[in-house]
């Protein structure tokens, strides 16, 4: 494929001094020879791939010295895009970069869009478009785990996955394809019908287990939605601070995006907590007041995990068993808190409200308890689920979705030959939830997805 040459600024994850400068295309190498002047004289048309290089960019138009730099040339199709590609780092500030921006752009190079070097990488055939969609995945990963299920990903771990089942699905059309040829043998058909059943029945098994991975896999990537409720002066803000100060807060600040809400997280032994709407909490103190209102009611209904507060200090009032009854089936966690101070609570009682859901004990003020609280929160999303290294996550929802699809047409299958449809009915869902896996890696995906899928990326990714 041929494309013009892109440009932008690419600053590497979690690297602030240094500012790099990126190119792709043909034109890479040329461009920068244009502006670059080593120590001693060199073009670097002529130096070998995968070189770095110290120097000098010059203003062709003034000859002035514009940024000390190093630059790495990297030719195709040994890079990222499979194209020629240039680094340029300079260290300094946003002023420094954009001024090198604006040298190659006059050289002839074109900004590049959103998502447009990922782009190049998988419509050169680089990566699939899972291992795109890994890419952002990783830009926006809020802990090491979410980090790790995306770099799974980007190695291609879903992707062999789904290539392995397609597989199967094709080796099984295959053998359909021999019935509908040779009809007149019945047991032909008959043996058909079931492989169809066994291949059919292997690959939903298959589909369900990524299936199961996806509540876990959607928490790692956009964070376990948290709401801390309780009567006042139980702690609440003292459990808010204390978790933003134990756990090191992530603030979201994903360039080329904007944000209309202000997002805490924190990371809880590698599980994402999103504080949501922290800002309503604290304004919504008296919530068990509130809790009539549909809002509150909201809130908590979009939550994934409630922390409810309690005071060890205080009997059980009845705003207290509101709150309980108000988060019924949700996922909960009773904190019973002030323990430093003397008991007045009914523990037998609160076991009781909370069933199996887990009930621990906090003295936030003499910082007791909290590490099992932690444990908790961590078990309660992990369960069976220690490392997840060697787990490929389904985590994105247009994953999910097609999962979700293949999995209705391969239910047809079953259906099908259970009701006695002919085989040549029977290959039609089979087929579909062959294609339908196949989007999920990119085949036979339509144009104005890719622009839209790469359009949420950042700006020099
Ligand atoms: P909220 O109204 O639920 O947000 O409660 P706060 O976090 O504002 O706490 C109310 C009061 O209880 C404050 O004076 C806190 O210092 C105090 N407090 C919080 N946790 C503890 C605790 O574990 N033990 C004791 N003795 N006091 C606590
Ligand atoms: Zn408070």
């Amino acid at each position: 494929m041929e494309f013009d040459t892109i440009a932008a600024i690419s600053t590497p994850m979690g690297e602030g001094a240094i500012a790099i400068v990126r190119l792709s295309g043909d034109e890479a190498v040329p461009i920068i020879n244009k502006i670059f002047k080593a120590p001693v004289e060199k073009s670097l048309l002529e130096v070998p791939s995968h070189t770095i290089h110290y120097g000098h960019l010059i203003d062709p138009r003034t000859q002035q010295i514009v940024e000390e730099v190093m630059v790495s040339i990297m030719k195709g199709p040994r890079t990222f895009t499979r194209e020629d590609v240039v680094e340029i780092n300079c260290h300094g500030g946003l002023v420094t970069v954009n001024r090198v921006l604006q040298l190659v752009l006059n050289q002839g190079a074109r900004l590049a869009e959103p998502g447009e070097f990922t782009k190049r990488a998988f419509l050169n055939g680089r990566i699939d478009l899972s291992q795109a969609e890994a890419v952002m995945d990783l830009i926006r990963a809020k802990t090491d785990r979410a980090m790790n299920v995306a770099l799974g990903q980007m190695e291609g771990r879903l992707s062999r996955l789904i290539a392995t089942l397609r597989q199967e699905i094709l080796e099984t059309l295959a053998i359909v394809e021999v019935n509908i040829d040779y009809p007149e043998y019945d047991d032909v058909e008959e043996m058909t019908q079931q492989v169809l059943v066994e291949k059919a029945e292997y690959i939903k098994s298959e589909i369900s287990k990524l299936l199961q991975t996806s509540q876990q896999g959607k928490i790692l990537r956009e964070g376990l939605a948290t709401v801390i409720i309780g009567r006042p002066n139980v702690g609440k803000s003292s459990l808010l601070n204390s978790l933003i100060q134990e756990n090191k807060a992530i603030v979201t600040d994903i360039p080329g995006t904007t944000r209309d809400v202000i997002e805490e997280y924190v990371n809880v032994r590698g599980v994402p907590l999103k504080l949501v709407d922290t800002a309503g909490i604290r304004e919504t103190e008296d919530i068990v007041e509130k809790i009539g209102v549909e809002k509150s009611r909201q809130v908590l209904k979009e939550a994934d995990l409630i922390l409810l507060v309690l005071n060890h200090n205080e009997e059980l009032s009845s705003d207290d068993e509101q709150l309980f009854e108000a988060v019924k089936g949700m996922d909960i966690i009773v904190i019973v808190n002030k323990t430093d101070l003397p008991q007045k609570i009914d523990l037998s009682r609160i076991r009781e409200l909370a069933g199996s859901r887990p009930v621990v004990t906090t003295s936030i003020l003499e910082e007791q308890g909290l590490d099992e609280l932690e444990e908790s929160i961590s078990a309660l999303f992990f369960e069976g689920s220690v490392q997840t290294g060697d787990l490929t996550y389904v985590s994105n929802s247009r994953h999910i979705a097609l999962l979700g699809q293949a999995d209705m047409a391969v239910n047809d299958v079953l259906t099908g030959v259970e009701n006695g449809l002919p085989v040549d009915m029977v290959q039609i869902d089979m087929t579909r939830c062959w294609e339908l896996l196949g989007e999920i890696i990119g085949d036979s995906v339509h144009e104005s997805l890719i622009d839209q899928l790469f359009s949420q990326f950042c700006l020099g990714k």
